[in-house]
């Protein structure tokens, strides 16, 4: 394909939504099918951890099923997409040429962060997909860095797809379903709004700028992704908010295309 590719954060909720789509399965499908075909996937996934950035050479990733006491159907979906080699190798270099070293995972699979909104998404599993590992130990500026150093993945044919959480707090998360918090929705409409308004600089200093911030993320891991989806998109991009809603009270599913 020609031209350049938006980059996108995803909320992927629950790893029930594999079994239980709902409106946000209904708004992944629908954003596979409108976007031009991307040659292979490059997705940042808050389930795949490292102190130095990783990527995946996995020729066929296994479907890791990384979660604990769902319904047993749940642990039987596979996703099998081949795996990305080159592009990992030419992400890996990318990341070099901006001084930044990247290690090798010759085995690595895909996460239900990067599984479950692709399968809604590419449900031929017919991608080659990559992931790139976020660094829960550094900051939103890095990852940011690491975006920008992957920029010219979009000229490339290559979908950069970040998966987190917009506002992702396991300790408020209502299993029953309860309304939405205030701060939950001030925090989803702060974001909206910076991303709208290309606001970078106010993005990366969140933890200051943003109202309910350590509400919002008492950790940063489901948020990280976002930033390098951000840098990926280039200087002063501007990002809509393509899908909104909450599920288990203050869960925010929202996702953003950034750039473009
Ligand atoms: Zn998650």
């Amino acid at each position: 394909m020609s031209g350049m590719l938006p980059s996108y954060f995803v909320s992927h909720g629950s790893p029930t939504l594999a079994l239980d789509p709902g409106a946000t399965g209904a708004f992944w499908d629908e954003l596979g099918r409108k976007l031009p075909r991307p040659d292979a996937v490059l997705c940042i996934s808050a389930h795949w951890m490292t102190t130095v950035p990783a990527v995946s050479l996995a020729a066929r990733p296994e479907t890791i099923h990384d979660f604990y006491g769902f319904p047993p159907p749940l642990y039987e979906i596979r996703y099998p997409a081949p795996g990305a080699p080159a592009l990992a190798e030419r992400a890996a270099a990318l990341l070099a040429a901006a001084g930044i070293e990247t290690a090798r995972d010759p085995e690595r699979g895909l996460d239900h962060g990067a599984w479950v909104p692709l399968r809604s998404m590419y449900a031929n599993a017919d991608l080659p997909v990559t992931q790139l590992a976020i660094q829960p130990r550094s900051d939103a500026a890095w990852h940011h860095r690491l975006g920008e150093a992957l920029a010219p993945l979009r000229r490339e044919g290559v979908l950069v797809l970040a998966s987190g959480g917009a506002v992702h707090n396991l300790r408020a998360v209502d299993w029953r379903g309860g309304t939405t918090p205030g701060w939950a929705r001030e925090f989803d409409d702060w974001l909206a709004a910076a991303l709208a308004a290309g606001d970078s600089e106010t993005l990366i200093d969140w933890e200051r700028s943003a109202p309910h911030a350590r509400q919002a993320h008492p950790t940063e891991d489901h948020f990280l992704p976002l930033f390098v989806a951000l840098g990926a998109a280039g200087q002063g991009a501007r990002g809509t908010r393509i899908h909104a809603g909450f599920t288990l009270g203050s869960l925010s599913m929202a996702a953003f295309e950034i750039g473009g």
